[in-house]
């Protein structure tokens, strides 16, 4: 039987702050907020929405740091994002890649855009989502999947109009390349106004509705561009209609139901884990860049 899903909030977006000196970001979504259950498997999500950078030769973006405990995964929605990191990955994602790098029991990594880009200039967007490992995996090996968008699996369903990439996890019986520690789905959504689609989601999982561009509603609630929807766990399916042309993102996975412990650049489970990453990290234990 098919139960709706239900909107449980809806947040705007916070105000802007710079990320280095070339992310312009408002927070979507922190697990530092009363939502840090209903968010769960993911942790934060921080939206650079589109801004014109003038040409340059400087390296704007973020400079070495290190991150323990979960994945950060950055979409280019336009513009270039380049990346190298201690644990061997590195390279540069172009509009509609990803980049899924798992942190795990640490790295040292630095994030720009791409000289390419920066020297052309040009409208830059994108998203940077953190995505929490279960217990068992905190202390994993480091990894790095790198995607362009032709990697993606894309439906065009033959009787709606709107287009479902597959970010992560599946689609009916499409499926992401992408690798997950806990189950996890993923779609961009792009469609005309007017088009509706009707997306099969776990009954008990988390799910997040992000308007990226244009205006959607769910059960007659409107999103407006810049919104998120958080919606219930219980019902096992979602109904999107689309007010005008639109890109939503669609974030949805199993809740870890473990506690988060997070502080700067790390998300473990215990505050004792915590000051342990800072000391690994102090003591060079999570690696370095070679410059
Ligand atoms: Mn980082």
């Amino acid at each position: 039987m098919t139960e709706e899903k239900k909107i449980q909030k809806i947040i705007s977006p916070r105000e802007k702050h710079w990320v280095g000196n070339g992310f312009h970001v408002s927070t979507i979504f922190s697990m530092h907020s009363e939502e840090v259950e209903s968010i769960s498997p993911f942790l934060m999500m921080d939206h650079a929405a589109p801004k014109y950078f003038p040409p340059t030769r400087k390296k704007l973006g973020v400079g070495e740091h290190p991150h323990r405990g979960f994945e950060t995964v950055t979409f280019a929605i336009k513009g270039e994002v380049e990346h190298r990191d201690s644990g061997g990955g590195g390279g540069t994602i172009t509009t509609g890649g990803v980049q899924w790098m798992t942190a795990g029991s640490g790295v040292v990594h630095d994030e720009f855009h791409s000289r390419n880009f920066s020297q052309k200039g040009g409208d830059f967007e994108m998203i940077q989502l953190w995505v929490n490992l279960p217990s068992k995996f905190k202390m994993t090996s480091p990894r790095y999947q790198s995607l362009e968008a032709a990697d993606f699996p894309v439906l065009d369903g033959a009787n709606q109009e709107i287009t479902v990439k597959v970010i992560a996890g599946s689609f009916g019986t499409v499926k992401s390349p992408v690798k997950t520690f806990s189950p996890i789905n993923m779609y961009e959504l792009n469609g005309p106004a007017n088009a509706k689609l009707e997306i099969p989601l776990a009954e008990g999982s988390n799910t997040l509705v992000f308007q990226l561009s244009g205006r959607s509603s769910i059960e007659e609630k409107l999103l407006n561009k810049g919104n998120l929807a958080i919606l219930s766990r219980s019902g096992n399916s979602l109904n999107l209609e689309l007010e005008e042309e639109s890109k939503v993102m669609i974030l949805n996975g199993e809740p870890l139901g473990e506690p988060v412990a997070a502080h700067g650049p790390f998300v473990m489970n215990t505050r004792q884990e915590l000051m342990e990453a800072f000391r690994d990290f102090q003591e060079g234990k999570m690696g370095q860049l070679v410059s």
